[in-house]
């Protein structure tokens, strides 16, 4: 995987920015085109939300 990119959310609890890597996936053929794909890699993001989960 690559990360080719990044963009940013805000956090609906606190508002923080948040980046998001746009990760390059495996490319895929279709027919004569190349199909590329590009994800975003929530980890990050997903990692600061968890911290406004109440502990249990
Ligand atoms: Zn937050």
């Amino acid at each position: 995987m690559a990360a080719v990119g990044a963009v940013q959310v805000h956090c609906p609890e606190c508002d923080v920015a948040l980046p998001i890597a746009m990760v390059l996936k495996s490319p895929t053929r279709e027919g004569d085109k190349l199909i590329v794909n590009v994800e975003p890699d929530l980890t990050d993001a997903v990692a600061h939300v968890w911290t406004h989960e109440p502990a249990e």
